[in-house]
């Protein structure tokens, strides 16, 4: 009996559902759904365009804030002078970084959100990360570190920390490990901000290429874009 059920069982016709199923093909289906968000739109200057990247072995993940204006056109992660900023803080080059095998970036609004009358950068649309967060950051299963950088990110995974400023909060950065590694935002405007902080090159980043080195590799071929 059980052999007639084995016989009767191989000669089934594949089911198509049973294959869309597979954590890959949920993966790849949920990028597609957010690659194809338009939910904002009306708020959105430049039109929906959300930057998303990482496969789902990456062992890092970079919560970082919004695209601004060049990542937005190039449609690629921290590919401006903060991302420069950001791999010299983590000790790696552009060819780890942008290795999805390895490395994640999702950040807290996925499409470029405009500018204040200022000139200033506006905040992360607040409707992306409660729609999309809960759902992909978990398919990152292989993760051994996030970063969490600048306040967006920190404050809305550490809502212990929205009383207090973000240079307090990554003052504490040990009490966040071994889950979170906190930073500021690698802008320019951080410069200022690092050399009253002396403690931040001195101990936290030494800290951060350390833990990252053991998560990621170089890439023996460097098959990701040069934009
Ligand atoms: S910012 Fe987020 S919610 Fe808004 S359109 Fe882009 S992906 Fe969708």
């Amino acid at each position: 009996m059980l052999h007639e059920g084995l016989e009767q069982a191989r000669c089934q016709p594949k089911n198509p559902l049973y294959d869309a199923m597979t954590p890959q093909h949920e993966f790849t289906r949920l990028l597609g759904e957010i690659r194809g968000c338009t939910l904002c739109a009306a708020h959105l200057p430049l039109g929906p365009r959300p930057v998303v990247r990482g496969a789902m072995s990456a062992r890092l993940l970079v919560i970082s804030q919004a695209p601004g204006t060049r990542v937005h056109e190039t449609g690629l992660s921290f590919n401006d002078r903060s991302g420069d900023r950001l791999r010299d803080w983590m000790g790696i080059d552009r060819d780890t970084f942008y290795d999805e095998r390895q490395v994640a970036v999702m950040a807290m609004g996925f499409c470029y959100p405009g500018r204040d009358k200022h000139g200033g950068d506006l905040p992360p649309r607040p409707e992306c990360a409660p729609l999309w967060h809960a759902r992909l950051r978990p398919r990152f299963a292989e993760v051994g570190l996030t970063l969490l950088v600048g306040g967006y990110a920190t404050r809305y995974y550490l809502p212990q920390t929205r009383r207090e400023t973000l240079g307090a909060t990554v003052a504490r950065w040990r009490e966040f490990l071994p889950q979170f590694f906190v930073l500021p935002h690698p802008s320019w405007r951080t410069t200022a901000w690092e050399r009253q902080n002396p403690w931040f090159a001195a101990e936290a980043l030494p800290e951060l290429k350390s833990r990252v080195a053991a998560l990621v590799t170089p890439p023996r071929s460097a098959p990701y874009p040069r934009r």
